[in-house]
């Protein structure tokens, strides 16, 4: 079972179905009744079981709240995302706000079924920012830390750090990883060859 796209506004960040026997989605984007029709092609939303955010921004996290309301799935986030939230800092204008049911920290793993979900911890873009990461598959989702080619989330946002971010690519780094599912734009293979690619431009120019 492969991961399933979902391609989200406003701002095209990326949504992932995991379709497995517990289904779950990885960000679900910033508009409920979209994702709720894009889900809909491949399975009953009431199944969604966790919504996995990576971080909190609007485009990646703001249909949460309508998400959790009318299926009860389950938020998770990590914690110090979650006090980055409860500050009630607006992006862009857009500021909305999740009761998150599982509060995670680096190295929590959650089951599916055949899939299996560890946390990373990777702070930079913003605190609480996570990867999940499928270590039999050696998949990476990497939210807005670290994109294809080379690219990697700003650190110039509410929260961002820099040399954090330095950090969690060579944490990143290290990993058994083939395939990089990031927060925008196209998955790709060599998934490792991309992550180091971000470390080498991140050290030069952050
Ligand atoms: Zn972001």
């Amino acid at each position: 079972m492969e991961p399933i796209r979902i391609v989200t506004p406003p701002l095209m960040a990326n949504c992932y179905l995991l379709a497995d026997e517990r289904p779950a989605i990885i960000d679900c984007g910033g508009d409920s009744s979209f994702i709720v029709k894009a889900l809909s092609r491949y399975l009953n939303p009431k199944e969604i079981e966790f919504v996995f955010l990576t971080h909190s921004h609007f485009d990646h996290a703001m249909a949460s709240p309508d998400l959790k309301r009318w299926f009860e799935c389950k938020v998770v986030m990590h914690e110090m995302e979650f006090e980055l939230l409860k500050s009630g800092y607006s992006l862009f204008g857009y500021r909305f706000y999740v009761e998150p049911d599982f509060l995670v920290k680096d190295g929590d793993v959650f089951e599916l079924g055949e899939i299996e979900l560890r946390v990373i911890h990777t702070p930079g873009h913003t605190p609480g920012s996570v990867c999940y990461y499928e270590p039999n598959r050696k998949w990476l989702f990497s939210g807005d830390t670290v994109f294809s080619h080379g690219a990697f989330g700003r650190t110039d946002l509410p929260g961002g750090n820099s040399s954090e971010l330095i950090k969690s690519l060579e944490k990143l780094s290290k990993l058994d990883v083939e395939k990089l599912y990031p927060g925008h734009e196209e998955p790709v293979e060599n998934a490792r060859m991309h992550i180091l690619k971000a470390l080498e431009i991140a050290k030069t120019i952050l």
